[in-house]
């Protein structure tokens, strides 16, 4: 749902302001695309004589998995040529999609290959397929074949496993570079077309470029962020169950990013550790060294986000996303946030605070009770510093409520967007999923384009 950020890196007057950059999503997806066609064009460049229409078949949807598998690494590798445009979350939906058609090339493999022998006698099939499954020359294929299932299985049910998301991400990559180094065994051993030295240069290279999109996010990235490491200088509760985490940077500068990015954010461990996760910066980049974040408590880590310390070590990966304003085009903005989903909306308004932001700005904040409001005094004081006008909406309100009383339904938006707003505005949204789900529904049943409306989900699935 997110439109192309702008692409350009701009210092703005308050302080410097870092744009994302990235390739646009049709010269990604054209990109995808022919990678992914690319052994098999090779394999036909061989002029094979056509095998039987089955074994073709398997061999080429199984060349296009794989290369689908190994570019999942690149996917999940943090790099803003990639998602700089499209946004993490988009990134992130893909690599979960695109499992489920790697999954099933891969799945048909050993069939379609045994599929021949069905006729006339069925079991022969099957005897083929026990062969294939029990052959020692076929093993790295096999067992890099259970771990895609395993691998697919565990990410679908990752929120149902009773391990801590660190300990899924830690099997993940490792089950991940485990069918790397499998498959590609597997394909250079083995594989039909493989045995030509391009198609083997190809899987060569395409797997060493896995390995080190790999090494980026947990050896490179780690290094770096161990030489710009941060402290924490404040850390206050700001309504209920919510935190704000402020950090500086321990010498040197601060991360330049736009208002509306996030981080992985990692408090009090090792660079090298896995325990980091994504929140948006709640403070301005004018703000800088001073990046804060707004963090409710919600399950393991942020449960006990209030016992973290002032002086507390702390590493950034960042930023990242494209929930921002800066360098849009647009006669105002409409802000709706539902919760924690505020965070990033109160980044984008205290920079358009030192900015003094000329547009019409709209925010409708939904919340369940009203001790869950974030910086209400703020905004308040906001009101008169930009054009700025708020709807509060509760769905559990106190007597006496004169705010907007509900669920953040399309009956409300329509009532508190009805007179303002039109397609050259900008809308954007975080919230929790069911309720962005509709705002966006909603949004475009109004007739706002796709390319007005920036969201930020703070979940991947
Ligand atoms: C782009 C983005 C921005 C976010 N901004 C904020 C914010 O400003 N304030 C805020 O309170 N929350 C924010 N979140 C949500 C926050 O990251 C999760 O609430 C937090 O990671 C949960 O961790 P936990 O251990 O407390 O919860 P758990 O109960 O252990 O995890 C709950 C779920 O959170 C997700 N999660 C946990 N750890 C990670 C991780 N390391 N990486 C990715 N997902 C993870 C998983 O889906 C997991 O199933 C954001 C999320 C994203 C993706």
């Amino acid at each position: 749902m997110q439109k192309q950020p702008p692409a350009e890196t701009t210092a703005s007057g308050a302080g410097e302001t870092r744009l994302p950059s990235g390739l646009p999503p049709l010269m990604l997806f054209a990109f995808y695309g022919l990678l992914c066609l690319f052994p098999v064009f090779l394999a036909l460049l061989q002029g094979h004589p056509a095998r039987n229409i089955f074994r073709e078949l398997s061999s080429g949807l199984v060349m296009v998995g794989y290369v689908m598998t190994l570019l999942q690494f690149v996917l999940s590798g943090r790099f803003e040529w990639i998602s700089g445009r499209i946004g993490i979350d988009r990134t992130m939906r893909f690599h979960q999609v695109t499992a489920w058609a790697i999954l099933a090339f891969v799945l048909v493999h050993p069939f379609l290959y045994a599929a021949p022998r069905l006729y006339p006698e069925p079991m022969d099939a099957v005897n083929s397929l026990q062969r294939m499954f029990a052959s020692p020359n076929l093993r790295s294929g096999v067992i890099a074949w259970y771990l895609m299932i395993l691998i697919v299985l565990l990410g679908v049910f990752r929120d149902r496993l009773p391990f801590r998301y660190e300990l899924w991400r830690l099997s993940h990559g490792l089950f991940a570079i485990a069918i790397a180094l499998f498959g590609t065994a597997h394909t250079l051993r083995v594989g039909t077309y493989s045995a030509d030295p391009w198609l083997a240069g190809f899987w060569i290279v395409a797997t060493a470029v896995a390995v080190a999109a790999m090494l980026h996010i947990y050896l490179l990235k780690p290094l770096l962020k161990r030489s710009a490491p941060y402290r924490v200088v404040s850390n206050r509760k700001v309504a209920d169950r919510m935190w704000e985490v402020a950090v500086e940077p321990d010498g040197g500068p601060a991360m330049a990013y736009a208002a509306g990015q996030f981080v992985w954010l990692n408090l009090g461990h090792s660079a090298f550790s896995l325990t980091e996760h994504p929140f948006s910066i709640s403070s301005a980049p004018a703000e800088r060294p001073r990046i804060a974040f707004t963090i409710k408590e919600s399950g393991d880590f942020t449960g006990h986000i209030g016992d973290i310390a002032v002086g507390t070590r702390a590493y950034l990966d960042g930023p990242h996303g494209n929930f921002i304003l800066a360098g849009r085009e647009a006669k105002g903005a409409v802000l709706i946030a539902g919760g924690v989903g505020f965070a990033p909306i109160m980044g984008i308004l205290r920079q358009l605070k030192t900015e003094r932001y000329p547009h019409p700005l709209r925010l409708i904040y939904g919340n369940r009770v009203e001790s869950q409001i974030l910086y209400r005094d703020e905004i308040e004081a906001l009101k008169k510093e930009l054009d700025l006008q708020v709807h509060y909406v509760l769905s559990e309100p106190p007597p006496g409520w004169a705010g907007i009383v509900g669920e953040l339904s399309a009956d409300r938006l329509n009532a508190c967007l009805d007179a303002i707003g039109g397609g050259d505005w900008l809308y954007f949204v975080c919230g929790p999923a069911p309720m962005m789900n509709s705002v966006e529904r909603t949004l475009l049943d109004r007739g706002v384009p796709r390319g007005r409306i920036v969201s930020e989900r703070f979940k991947y699935d």
